[in-house]
């Protein structure tokens, strides 16, 4: 995927319900995390992971493309240094990130493999009626796996946009992926996997394990 990107931003356990079936408690303040970009994939690649890495689940997330340098936004402002929204399917190693953060390592390398970002085209965020209504959904061979709405979040998106800047500069082109809702599943070799969101858009891949 051909797009200008420092980097990607993530949000771990942004849903409750999501971080209830992470065995974790909802977190006080964001969880950051950062995929690279060459992580990124189009819609109609192929999601590439190695079976020697056990489990790779899905996660469906509305993700906000910065439209402008970004350093210290208000909350009140965050929104118009956005450009366009699309939806992201934050692929992880599940196994291995379990393994990380079981011994109190890094777990950037389970969700940063080639082909871990599957994202659609972007559209204006000025298209979108209300970025926090939306329908998130996530189908593996036409089954829905994940529903979930971005009402849900514990964190919204001018929320997020306001703490991650007071931090660190989000350049032009930069993604934040917002977390995922409830409903993670593990991947198998030839799983059709689509993600969605109302409005948004679609980003289907085929998944490869060998
Ligand atoms: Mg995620």
């Amino acid at each position: 995927m051909n797009m200008r990107c420092t980097k990607i931003v993530c949000i771990g356990q942004n849903y409750p319900a999501h971080a209830r079936e992470m065995n974790s408690s909802p977190p006080s303040r964001p969880i950051i995390f950062l995929k690279p970009p060459s992580s990124l994939i189009g819609d109609g690649e192929v999601i590439e992971a190695p079976v020697e890495l056990g489990r790779v689940d899905h996660e469906v997330e509305l993700a906000i493309i910065m439209g402008k340098r970004t350093r210290r936004a208000s909350v009140e402002d965050a929104l118009s240094h956005v450009s366009g929204v699309a939806v992201l399917n934050d692929v992880t190693a599940r196994d291995m990130q379990a393994a990380a953060r079981r011994a109190g390592q890094p777990w950037a390398l389970s969700k940063g493999l080639d082909t871990f970002a599957p994202m659609s085209a972007p559209v204006p965020l000025s298209s979108v009626e209300d970025v926090h209504e939306l329908e998130l959904e996530l189908r593996v061979n036409g089954e829905v796996r994940q529903r979930g709405r971005t009402a849900d979040m514990l964190f919204p998106p001018e929320q997020l946009i306001a703490y991650i800047s007071s931090y660190m500069t989000l350049e032009e082109g930069d993604i934040i992926a917002t977390g995922t809702p409830e409903g993670v599943s593990g991947l198998n070799d030839g799983d059709l996997v689509e993600a969605s969101i109302s409005g948004v858009g679609k980003v289907s891949n085929r998944v490869r394990r060998v």
